[in-house]
């Protein structure tokens, strides 16, 4: 099926109008009418090929938002009219020990990543959520809460997860100390989750300005962190930081802020090589991790505890044809708080 979408034909050149086919939905597949795409910062890393990775043309988008309109004979989860969504995971082999274990992103036989993966059922590579519409098996397929603004909820299935996971397994909640770096689009998830689920919520920026949001979307305490006192002030105090950072930045200024056993965890993805200090990770023995989305029944999980605590994203609503505005506005940190494309806006 000819399909309206917009993709990068080259590191170098805007994101723009293009046709894409999709399959008509096999028997377990669900069609979803996208109505609300956010727009995360890997959709712009991906368009123009930061990680050396791009297979071009690239249609980027995996947070996706719509309305069921077609399912195959097989499909139980959802009927028609049914609200669905579906992240940045679309396959995987479900047999490895990643997938048997509610792991899938980290699929042994590679997980299909919702766009530039190879897609097995066209022989190409697969297409995001830039696009009128998007085919996906049901059991990659998730379910959003009713009491959910749609275009509020379209960012949880890559920001939401990205954030959620890490704080559940490094064990965020009451009586811990937990940093979120940078008030962007999953920095804003990370601070709201810290926060409900009872940690003491530390947000550091480099804009000033987002301060009162911070503390509004739940942070505790806001630190410049371009402040050197300020953050000495922390040295050696918190339980567990999530770093947001889409840019090159200092590591061992953070990692400083770690007590005994604590962790960073990673999950910005700089373009580069970011230098750590041994001595930032020896005195006092401290970690670094790194993580990545989550599994599926996990993001269901999160979608499940945002319908429950009423959590959705801050955003502001794009036209399609603003993409590369967007863009720009992200790299100057400008995006209160996260990019959500109207699709309505492909048809005209
Ligand atoms: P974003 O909305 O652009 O937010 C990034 C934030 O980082 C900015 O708002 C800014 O916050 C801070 N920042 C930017 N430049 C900085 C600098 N030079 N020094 C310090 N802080 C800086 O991006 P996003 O969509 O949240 O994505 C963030 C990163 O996570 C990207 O690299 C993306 O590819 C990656 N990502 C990873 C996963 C995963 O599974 N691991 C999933 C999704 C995205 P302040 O203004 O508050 O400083
Ligand atoms: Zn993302
Ligand atoms: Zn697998």
């Amino acid at each position: 099926m000819p399909t309206k979408a917009f993709a990068a034909q080259s590191a170098t050149t805007p994101v723009a109008p293009f046709t894409i086919n999709r399959r008509a939905p096999l028997p377990t597949d669900v069609e979803i009418n996208i109505l609300f795409c956010g727009v995360c910062h890997s959709d712009l890393h991906f368009a123009r090929n930061e990680w050396g990775m791009t297979v071009f043309p690239v249609v980027p988008g995996h947070e996706i938002l719509g309305r069921v309109t077609r399912i195959g004979s097989a499909v139980t989860k959802f009927k028609v009219g049914d609200l669905g969504a579906v992240g940045c995971l679309v396959d995987s082999c479900r047999t490895c020990s990643s997938c048997k274990s509610g792991l899938e992103q980290f699929c042994m036989g590679g997980a299909a990543f919702s766009y530039g993966s190879p897609d097995k059922h066209s022989g190409g590579v697969t297409y995001g959520g830039y696009s009128e519409n998007i085919v996906c098996d049901e059991q990659y397929t998730l379910k959003v809460p009713a009491n959910l603004d749609p275009a509020r909820a379209a960012p949880l299935l890559c920001a939401g997860i990205t954030t959620y996971s890490p704080l559940r397994k490094w064990g965020a909640g009451k009586g811990k100390k937990v940093g979120i770096v940078g008030l962007g689009g999953l920095g804003h998830m990370g601070v709201k989750f810290a926060h409900a689920m009872g940690a003491h919520t530390v947000l550091f920026t480099t804009s000033p300005s987002k301060g009162d949001d911070a503390k509004r979307m739940g942070a505790d305490e806001v630190v410049i962190s371009k402040d050197p006192a300020a953050m000495a002030k922390h040295a050696s105090s918190f339980d567990l930081i999530i770093d947001t950072v889409s840019a090159d930045h200092d590591l061992n200024t953070y990692l400083t802020l770690l007590k005994l056993d604590a962790t960073m965890v990673l999950v910005g993805v700089p373009p580069n090589p970011q230098p750590v200090h041994a001595f930032s990770l020896i005195m006092p023995r401290r970690n670094l991790a790194g993580s990545l989305i989550g599994g599926i029944a996990e993001t269901q999980e999160m979608l499940d505890f945002c319908g429950k605590h009423n959590l959705t994203c801050d955003i502001e609503i794009i036209r399609m044809q603003q993409i590369e505005e967007a863009y720009e506005r992200m790299l100057k940190s400008d995006v209160k708080y996260r990019f959500v494309i109207d699709m309505a806006s492909l048809k005209g």
